[in-house]
């Protein structure tokens, strides 16, 4: 399975790799769910399995409890990185993209709670949905809008210029825990104004002017 074959818009043949994400790398997100600013990235990652199109609607599980969506700026990686330097990591970015990271926001405050894994709340089956992606060669990866609308209201409206870190910062900081590889995918975290998704929501999101993606969820 490669990118072309999923998202069919894609300047990719790359396979379908992991996906590593962040967790609060917009501080009045972190603020918004009552979590500190962390000194460092806050990492995890959702395998190969979890990504979908944003074509494909978003399925509810009434039974594993509410459903949140987390827009958010995602760069395709197509070389090897281990301990990257941002300029390295920089050059390693092939495409940019759209993301949902789908949280199953009850289960994942249960097992926060509990202080367990949050593995089943954010890496089950389709919790990684993707737009199609750009080529990032011309995209100035610290100038970019991303505004995400629920049935025509605009509930997220971030910048890169609000994140704590950037995405240079972050691919070199992932790339010294986990070896990112050509297809691996990074999300690089939500601005403020996460919210449930509810049956029948039509989703848009837009990301500066490079790229509009809409999704739909379905009972
Ligand atoms: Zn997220």
């Amino acid at each position: 399975m490669n990118y072309q074959h999923i998202l069919n818009a894609l300047p990719s043949d790359l396979p379908v790799g992991k996906v590593v994400c962040v967790g609060r790398n917009y501080a009045e997100h972190a603020r918004e769910l009552n979590n500190p600013v962390p000194d460092e990235p806050l990492l995890f990652i959702k395998p190969s399995t979890a990504i979908q199109t944003m074509q494909t609607p978003i399925k509810l599980t009434p039974q594993r409890g509410g459903l949140h969506y987390e827009a958010e700026i995602a760069v395709l990686i197509n070389q090897t990185l281990t301990h990257a330097s941002e300029a390295e990591a920089l050059a390693a970015i092939s495409g940019v993209g759209l993301a949902l990271d789908l949280t199953l926001r009850d289960l994942q405050s249960k097992l926060k709670d509990k202080g367990l894994p949050w593995e089943k709340a954010k890496a089950f089956d389709g919790s990684c949905c993707l737009s199609p992606f750009v080529p990032a060669d011309t995209v100035d990866l610290t100038q970019l809008s991303l505004k995400l609308w629920i049935n025509g209201e605009l509930r997220q409206d971030g910048h890169t210029d609000q994140m704590l870190r950037s995405v240079a910062a972050l691919v070199s900081h992932i790339s010294e825990w986990f070896t990112l590889q050509p297809g691996d995918v990074v999300l690089t975290g939500t601005p403020a104004g996460v919210g449930e998704l509810y049956a029948g929501d039509q989703l848009k999101l837009q990301l500066s002017d490079l790229i509009e993606a809409s999704a739909e969820v379905v009972v």
